[in-house]
């Protein structure tokens, strides 16, 4: 049976240990918090039984099957032992990424494959203290990974080819959707096109333009419409008779003149962006309370959304 090591046991390394046994592995937790990874098993044992009663349970398992497959240790020789990949979900900090991966090249073979969840960090700083790095990769999920699939794989200038051709294949086994970078960027490509969008929304409603509630109705009305379903490259190929090129030749000139107008970075911290602020309080108390009952009615949602897709 293969085995894959999660470290690291917080929201992030529950959700790929769920998602790993759906796949059939047998999956090993490790958190140097002692205590810490036996707990996340009951946190998931709770989860899975709740997504099978809601018929949500990915992959052909029982939950109780899916269980079966967990075991959570303490000390971190033991947890690696065995494993073929091991997924790092520990706390978005360099130097904490660093040291443990410098930790784990003392216990792994040198085939093992090295992934790391990190949000923000490039693959080059992450691994700068791991002496083979063709075996490391970024594997950069979405939250939440049980129903957004997306998980984006980004390569060290040094990783080998069937890294990440294993760990593509890996994560499709599992029913996610892996996405190829070619080479390390700062966001990688999620968080990229997110700051482009991020930053014409508050620039538009910064400068009096729209408020905060239309300016979200836009994407949740409008262009996330499609974008659940086929992006920004397939949406303009059809949207013009005669396909992509079409399109350029049509629209290109408005697209080039709108981004020209867009000016600079928008100030999110400052004086400025007070009032921008307080239009979304305004819409969405910013108490415990409110945003639980907000991100509560979004899971419910996306679950749908998931649910829909599958189908
Ligand atoms: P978290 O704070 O919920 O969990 C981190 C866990 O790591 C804790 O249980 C902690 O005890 C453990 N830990 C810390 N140092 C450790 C060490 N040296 N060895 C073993 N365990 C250690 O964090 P999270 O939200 O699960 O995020 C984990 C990673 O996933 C981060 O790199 C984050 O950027 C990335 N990520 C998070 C999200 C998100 O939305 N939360 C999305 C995508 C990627």
């Amino acid at each position: 049976m293969k085995i894959i090591t999660v470290i690291g046991s917080g929201l992030i390394g529950r959700s790929w240990a769920m998602l790993f046994v759906s796949g059939g592995y047998n999956v090993k937790i490790y958190d140097n918090q002692p205590g810490q990874s036996a707990k996340a098993i009951t946190e998931i044992k709770k989860q899975l039984v709740e997504l099978e009663e809601a018929h949500m349970l990915r992959g052909e398992l029982s939950a109780a099957q899916q269980l079966a497959l967990l075991s959570s240790y303490d000390d971190l020789s033991q947890a690696l032992d065995g494993a073929f990949f091991v997924q790092e979900c520990v706390f978005e900090q360099l130097e904490v990424k660093q040291s443990i991966f410098h930790d784990m090249e003392r216990f792994v073979g040198k085939d093992v494959i090295l992934s790391s969840s990190t949000s923000c960090l490039v693959p080059s700083k992450v691994f700068s203290k791991v002496q083979n790095r063709s075996r490391c990769l970024v594997s950069h999920p979405v939250n939440p990974p049980y129903y957004v699939k997306l998980v984006e794989l980004v390569p060290h200038p040094e990783t080998a080819a069937a890294v990440m051709d294993t760990t593509h294949a890996l994560m499709t086994k599992v029913g996610q959707a892996p996405v190829l970078l070619k080479k390390e960027i700062d966001g990688f490509a999620l968080n990229r096109v997110q700051a482009a969008i991020i930053a014409e929304s508050w620039r538009l409603v910064q400068d009096g333009v729209i408020s905060v509630k239309d300016i979200d109705l836009v994407m949740s009305e409008g262009l996330g419409m499609r974008y659940a379903f086929i992006g920004p490259m397939e949406t303009m190929h059809l949207n013009a008779p005669k396909g992509l090129e079409d399109y350029m030749s049509r629209y290109s000139e408005n697209i080039t003149r709108m981004l020209s107008s867009f000016g600079p970075v928008p100030d999110f911290c400052g004086e400025a962006a007070k009032s921008v602020i307080n239009e979304m309080y305004e819409l969405i108390p910013c108490d415990q309370q409110h945003l639980a009952a907000r991100q509560e009615r979004r899971d419910q949602f996306l679950m749908r959304l998931a649910k829909l897709k599958k189908d």
